[in-house]
């Protein structure tokens, strides 16, 4: 049987890959297509994560696709609802059609010779393998670990003989009415799930070991509200998208710059939604600086609230051991517990776990460079969609799919078949590709890719200067080459093989 080619295979049917899906069909028309995806399902961690109280923690007016306007008053949007918003999404763009489920992408490999992939594919409902071949890799596939979530090695777990509970996992039918609730964690899951299961568990800790920063943030936008009355829908949604990339910028910005400002907005921000008595400094004063680690959000202030209102509290101790009723402290405090939820993170993955190849060498990533934090040194025809670690994921997801639509356009404009950022030389400083101190980074921080000092080596984390690069700057420079196609491979351009001349 003769292998399918296509000029561009998408792996990851989230958030990102039905966004470049849409991209790709409305600005590269007659590119040849599909969506690669390992789940039954589309919506990436909208689909995957179920816990109780599942929410963004950015603003959906600047999560939401700036071609396809967020529907909803709520700015600070329920999983289910941003799941619903994504798969419309796709069918209104008519890509739905191009995604095929239950197929994991397990590795490619370029051959420059043939100027395209060959990747290996696995059926998850047959088992069987296969291969197809594409001019363009588009790795939409989030930055962590589907099969299992990060879990700490604590001594004693098998005690425990409550119930043990993973946020990546969740049981469908826990049932945590009038239960005692102990959630291990200090990060976004934790304080979104603290109050949530505190409407119905008899009470809920949350045990940190250290403490993060907390701000409250209103579900509702109200400059939205009055915009979308006044303004047609697209109109409003572009003001409310810029009004809040500009404050999300200026917060963050302010936090590196002025962080004891910062810290003491934060402070009084907790003194007023904190009881009175309530140790800040022990529960809510991180050793770090705002945004060295992401910052946490709760929505209207609900995890305040729960804490006022005795439903929850929080420890600030160290786990010496799981005991069959809960957990010992260092401090030697026991904690009793029915359920312990374990919202201690994510796995870093890149690229989806796919094992590449170039013209036979196998990638090492951790030895690549990255080029507009979207392309890797020595890697031809690839790029992923990695979002800002500062602002709403799709601020720069879409930015990655303009580019690589422009690309596209450009390499078939010119007759080239194969484009790959060069290394810079060693002189140039390398960094950590992702530029936070959060656990889950530090515990990969070795197999993760490189950044240069320097455009278009560095990430900036800035959605107005990356507009400025990535939809309007030059395609090509001195850091990235492009060649034409070989003459072999019936002459044609990969890019654009299933294109009629
Ligand atoms: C709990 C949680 C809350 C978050 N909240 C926010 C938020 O409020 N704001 C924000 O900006 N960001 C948030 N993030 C980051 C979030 O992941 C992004 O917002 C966004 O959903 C990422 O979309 P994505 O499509 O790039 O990746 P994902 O949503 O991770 O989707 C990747 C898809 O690729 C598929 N895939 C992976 N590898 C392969 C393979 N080898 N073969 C085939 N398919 C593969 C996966 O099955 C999955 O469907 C959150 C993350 C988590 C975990």
């Amino acid at each position: 049987m003769a292998t399918e080619h296509l000029d561009v295979l998408i792996v990851g049917a989230g958030l990102s890959g039905i966004g470049a899906a849409c991209r790709i069909a409305t600005q590269c028309p007659g590119t040849s297509f599909a969506v690669l995806e390992a789940r039954e399902a589309s919506g990436g961690t909208w689909d995957l994560f179920r816990y109780p109280g599942i929410r963004s923690d950015t603003d959906m007016f600047t999560l939401g696709y700036p071609f396809n306007p967020w529907p909803e008053q709520q700015a600070i949007a329920d999983g289910p609802m941003i799941r619903s918003y994504v798969r419309e999404t796709a069918r209104k763009y008519g890509v739905d059609g191009t995604i095929r489920y239950r197929h994991r992408v397990l590795g490619a490999s370029w051959s420059s010779e043939e100027a395209r992939w060959t990747v290996d594919v696995e059926r998850l409902d047959g088992g069987e393998t296969f291969q197809l071949t594409c001019g363009f890799l588009f790795g939409c596939t989030g930055y962590y670990r589907y099969d299992a979530g990060y879990l700490p090695q604590f001594e004693g777990i098998e005690r425990f003989g409550g119930t043990l509970v993973h946020p990546q996992q969740w049981p469908e039918d826990l049932d945590y009415a009038g239960k005692r609730v102990v959630v291990v964690g200090s990060g976004a899951t934790a304080v979104t799930l603290v109050p949530a299961m505190a409407e119905q568990a008899a009470h809920v800790t949350m045990l940190q070991r250290s403490p993060s920063y907390v701000i409250a943030i209103p579900g509702h936008d109200a400059i939205s509200e009055l915009a979308h009355r006044l303004l047609p829908t697209r109109a409003a949604y572009a003001l409310v998208r810029w009004k809040n990339v500009l404050l999300g910028a200026l917060f963050y910005e302010l936090s590196r710059r002025r962080p004891r400002l910062i810290k003491r907005v934060i402070r009084s921000g907790l003194e007023r939604q904190l009881p009175p008595g309530f140790d800040i400094d022990k529960h809510f004063r991180p050793r770090y600086d705002p945004w060295d680690e992401r910052v946490c959000i709760v929505r209207d202030g609900d995890l305040f609230r729960a804490l006022r209102e005795g439903k929850a509290s929080v420890v600030t101790d160290r786990i010496e051991t799981f005991t069959e009723r809960g957990l010992k402290l260092a401090s030697g405090q026991e904690l009793e517990a029915d359920v312990i939820v374990t919202a201690t993170g994510l796995n870093l993955l890149m690229v989806g776990g796919m094992a590449l190849s170039v013209d036979g060498e196998p990638v090492q990533m951790s030895e690549t460079v990255g080029y507009k934090g979207m392309m890797f040194s020595g890697i031809p025809n690839m790029a992923i969609t990695l979002g800002y670690t500062n602002a709403s994921w799709t601020l720069k997801g879409d930015l990655c799919a303009q580019y690589v639509c422009r690309l596209l356009n450009h390499m078939r404009a010119r007759g080239y078949g194969r484009v790959v950022p060069k290394a810079p030389g060693p002189a140039h400083p390398r960094h950590p590709f992702i530029d936070l101190r959060s656990g889950y980074v530090l515990r990969s921080i070795e197999s993760l890719p490189k950044q240069g000092d320097r455009p278009p080596w560095r990430m900036y984390q800035n959605y107005a200067r990356d507009i400025r690069m990535m939809r309007r700057g030059p395609l090509e420079d001195e850091a990235i080459e492009f060649s034409r196609a070989p003459a072999a491979g019936a002459g044609r351009n990969p890019i654009s093989a299933a294109v009629p001349a």
